[in-house]
């Protein structure tokens, strides 16, 4: 393991004693039948006119509650794109999606794998602020995911990071719990690969979960790699 690697590990706070299971990579699991296939999105086309809608759409009740839409933030064309739940009282405010504690872990573990917080794209299923942080309703969903369906096509990512069990059971149409889904290899959206892992909001409250996550990330990057290597969709 290379001492910048080391470096982000602790910053985690993953022990780095080499244990064999962690050393040696997982083998990628066969790719699970495609689910999620993507919608036909209904939403806008361009990013402008996509970023607009997002910001006034009152398709759903959370508009009435929410100080604004949080659209997605980062690189418009990048090769990663990380997918979470839904803003909290933080991104609410701000604008942005993960900004709080949870953003600031999110950012170390994208670290971790030598990625920079502005290289990647970062969005969430809904894109406003269910009340107290409450599960986002189905309708809710339903109304908010041509958006976020969209954002995927246009940024065009060849991996996407799923974080927390919200966001996988919704992409994946599933109640299947997370620690089923995580370790292995989905796929969404037309075929792109997406590896689901711990959300950081989680990983906060249970830090003994960091090292499977860890493990999660490496699994993420030798998907990467191998789609690097084929053509991307
Ligand atoms: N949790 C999420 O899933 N998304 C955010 O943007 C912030 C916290």
């Amino acid at each position: 393991m290379d001492s910048r690697r080391v470096a982000y590990l602790k910053a985690l706070d993953v022990d780095v004693w080499e244990r064999r299971d962690l050393a040696r990579p997982e083998p990628v699991a066969a790719a699970a039948p495609q689910s999620a296939a993507a919608p036909q999105s209904a939403a806008p086309a361009g990013w402008a006119e996509l970023e607009r809608a997002v910001k006034t759409c009152t398709l759903c009740p959370l508009h009435q509650t929410r100080t604004q839409g949080v659209f997605g933030v980062g690189n418009r064309n990048a090769q990663w794109m990380v997918i979470g739940e839904a803003p909290g009282a933080d991104e609410d405010r701000q604008g942005e999606p993960f900004v709080g504690r949870a953003g600031q872990l999110l950012n170390s573990m994208l670290k971790a794998i030598g990625l920079k917080r502005e290289q990647v794209f970062i969005a969430n299923i809904l894109k406003s602020r269910p009340p107290n942080n409450r599960d986002p309703r189905p309708e809710e969903v339903r109304a908010c995911i041509p958006y976020l369906f969209r954002q995927i096509e246009l940024v065009n990512p060849r991996l996407i990071l799923c974080v927390g069990r919200i966001a996988a059971q919704t992409l994946l149409e599933t109640d299947t719990p997370i620690g089923k889904l995580r370790g292995q290899l989905h796929r969404i959206a037309g075929n792109r690969p997406m590896i689901v892992t711990y959300h950081p909001a989680y990983l906060l409250r249970s830090p003994g979960e960091k090292r499977k996550s860890w493990s999660d990330l490496l699994l993420a990057m030798r998907t990467f790699e191998q789609a690097a290597g084929g053509a991307p969709t």
